[in-house]
């Protein structure tokens, strides 16, 4: 099979190839220098993921790297009642260390919080995951990819041993007879991947989506399933059901590759379509048609979305669609599988090498004594000595204050904008003794610091990402940092100095990272010893496990066997459940979030472009007509929107593309658009994942005119 279907053009001479620092789809750039700075981005048409596509958001991603709000020396201030004033690097250091080792002989290791990103490179996240269990000695680490694919990594690795985005390369999607993109609006948040359902479509293959909204994704399916929002399990099993009644399942496959499936089984024969209709609002026929053209596909895949994974039930909702494929037999053959469609530049990278709250290096587990014992000794310490498993990303903003966490060590995320109840993180962040962040801009999570620390941007130093498909590829260097800034590795290199750790940090660059890195992943489940830089130029990318530097890396899993000792993958019987809060009679509407193409996450970045914010320069709220005209609402009109836990307000926009009994809003701004003021604090019992995608509202005032500030 060729890598891709476009001609290849010669690469323009003053290019360096790199990848885009947004979402997990690492698009391939050309970087074209002016006077020594990247002046212009192109889409890398070598690169066999975007084959030369980027979104807005790439086009633009230059921009920020010579920007007038770029902070280029440390800001410190001694309460949050000041003004910030700046400061060397050294005293900014100090200050920090001070602070943490204050903290830590005051009320112990636990009195610390780290918290991480998505965005950070493998060799930053490892470094650290690193930092907090041996420098400083806490267990409570998380990152914001926890509020992302937490819920179908959970899912994955229980129904098959391990989870990677796609088992399978995005190339194959072209190949898959039949496709069901469950709760992901791909056309807006991976624009270039809609080329690969294009040519799917083109091969004479068929597109399925669901969800709330009729998104631009859901007007290029073939089936469009508009289901109520906190449905997506009810609709599974739904399906399930009628291939079951209908004889649809491939029984051979379940006796030779599962275990598990008699007990889903009498689960979901109550899922009768009558009731699935009555519960996800999709008519019967369109549920049959769903299950009948997944089950008679010779190749079919389930690739899902933070619109399916971000509830109170999101693990659950994703085994059922996990069951569905495993009953039809489409698992672990070409051109078949379940997929997350990952959304953060390293999310993918980022879950599997220790940031996370339960995971050490090689996505290890820190709760298994054999696997501390692995890490601890190539990290030359005694594995008692490493904390057990920590808080969860909300849990640890939640318990910020004198009697929890009283110092946060924040390393490229606005928490402040991305958590759930966005007033009640607000206020535990103003709880804190001290606060410090690593970051280029100052932003709503900086509000709340004592100290700021400017570091590099994606182009100005190397290291790698691993993409949505596992595929471990290398950012490269393409500018010149401004004079004044330093990198993530120098500052947790100069911080475990200066708390007595500094014989197990002495790395210099991304590289001396990596090295290490390498070892402590090598036997795990994401084992990435065999990967070098030189084989990532070479390849194109190397996707994990890649156990030596003479394996190929594995682009496909499960062909063979499962994860579980046994070979085999499980079932898991689920039901449906309610929301964490469903709407009642004083709070009547449900609220689903979202995002736009032309932002990216807490907009900390994108809302500083101004390409981007002249094309999207506000949230908007999506509402129908119907619900509209009840409340005398015209597009234009400011909309205030309440929930049990706060308000918000936006700009109205009529459009019978979203239920009747459902709104939606962007959760990319702050202040009294913030979307996130509106969140329900519900987690999965599971994956800790915060339902970002159902809270019950209210209308609670509608003013004529203007946008909101
Ligand atoms: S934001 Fe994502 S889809 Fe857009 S150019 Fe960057 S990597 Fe590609």
């Amino acid at each position: 099979m060729s890598r891709t279907t476009l001609p290849l053009t010669p690469r323009p001479a003053f290019a360096v190839r790199t990848h885009c620092p947004y979402c997990a789809f690492q698009c391939g750039v050309l970087m074209g220098e002016g006077d020594g700075q990247p002046d212009r981005v192109m889409g890398d048409p070598h690169f066999p993921v975007n084959n030369g596509q980027l979104c807005v958001k790439g086009w633009t991603s230059h921009t920020l790297l010579r920007h007038p709000r770029r902070l280029t020396t440390p800001l410190v201030r001694d309460t949050l009642a000041e003004p910030f004033r700046t400061a060397n690097w050294e005293d900014a250091l100090d200050l920090v260390a001070d602070k943490l080792a204050a903290i830590k002989a005051e009320s112990g290791p636990e009195a610390i919080g780290l918290f991480g990103s998505g965005a950070l490179t493998n060799e930053k996240a490892y470094l650290l995951g690193k930092f907090a269990r041996v420098a400083v000695g806490t267990p409570h680490i998380d990152y914001n990819g926890r509020y992302c694919m937490s819920s179908a990594a959970a899912a994955q690795n229980r129904a098959f041993g391990l989870d990677r985005g796609l088992p399978f390369p995005l190339a194959d999607i072209e190949h898959a007879e039949v496709i069901w993109l469950a709760g992901s609006n791909a056309a807006d948040t991976l624009p270039p991947i809609m080329q690969w359902f294009d040519r799917q479509k083109a091969n004479g293959g068929r597109l399925i989506v669901s969800d709330p909204r009729r998104t631009p994704t859901a007007r290029a399916a073939d089936l469009f399933l508009q289901l109520t929002p906190g449905s997506d399990l009810a609709l599974a099993n739904g399906l399930l059901a009628v291939a079951i009644e209908e004889g649809l399942t491939d029984r051979e496959f379940i006796a030779a590759r599962t275990s598990g499936f008699d007990a889903v089984k009498r689960i979901v024969l109550r899922y009768h379509p009558a009731h699935v209709e009555r519960l996800t609002g999709v008519p019967e026929a369109q549920l049959r048609a769903a299950a009948r053209w997944l089950a008679s596909a010779k190749s079919a895949m389930v690739l899902s979305g933070r619109g399916a994974e971000q509830h109170s039930k999101g693990v659950d909702t994703v085994h059922a669609h996990i069951n569905l494929l495993l009953a039809l037999g489409k698992v672990g053959k070409p051109f078949s599988g379940y997929g997350c469609l990952t959304g953060q530049g390293n999310g993918q990278g980022g879950r599997e090498h220790g940031q996370k709250a339960d995971q050490l290096p090689g996505y290890r587990l820190i709760e298994v004594d054999a696997h501390r014992e692995v890490v601890a000794k190539v990290w030359d310490v005694d594995p008692a000595s490493l904390p057990r498993k920590g808080r969860s990303a909300f849990e640890l903003l939640d318990s910020l204050g004198p009697s929890g966490i009283r110092t946060l060590f924040v390393m490229g995320s606005n928490v402040a904008i991305a958590s759930p109840d966005m007033g009640r993180i607000e206020s535990r962040l103003r709880a804190l003794d001290f606060l410090a962040v690593c970051d280029s801009f100052e932003n709503e999570t900086t509000a709340h610091a004592h100290v700021v620390l400017p570091v590099y941007q994606w182009a100005e130093e190397e290291g790698t990402t691993t993409n949505l498909e596992g595929r471990v590829i290398r950012r490269r260097i393409t500018a010149r940092p401004p004079t004044g800034v330093r990198g993530d590795i120098d500052v947790l290199r100069e911080l475990a100095a200066r708390l007595g750790a500094g014989d197990k940090f002495e790395f210099y660059s991304p590289r001396d990272v990596f090295d290490e890195f390498r070892r402590a992943t090598a036997g795990g489940p994401a084992d990435y010893s065999g990967v070098t830089y030189e084989r990532i130029d070479a390849e194109d990318g190397v996707f994990w496990p890649c156990p030596a530097e003479d394996h190929p890396g594995t682009p496909r899993l499960f062909a063979e066997r499962f994860h579980h000792p046994d070979g085999r993958a499980k079932f898991f019987p689920v039901e449906h459940r309610p929301a964490g809060e469903e709407p009642d009679e004083a709070y009547p509407i449900t609220f689903t979030t979202g995002r736009y193409k032309e932002h990216y996450n807490s907009g900390a970045q994108t809302r500083l472009v101004a390409k981007l914010t002249e094309a999207r320069p506000a949230a908007v709220l999506q509402l129908h007509p119907r619900l509209a005209r009840r409340h005398g609402i015209a597009t234009g009109n400011v909309v205030v929107l309440e929930s049990r836990r706060g308000k918000a307000e936006f700009a109205a926009e009529l459009s019978a593309d979203v239920r009747p009994d459902t709104v939606f809003a962007p959760f990319h701004w702050g202040g009294k658009q913030a979307a996130n003021r509106l969140t329900s604090t519900a987690l999965d019992p599971i994956s800790r994942m915060p339902e970002f995608k159902f809270a019950a509202v209210r209308i609670a005032a509608v003013r004529p005119g203007e946008r909101p500030a």
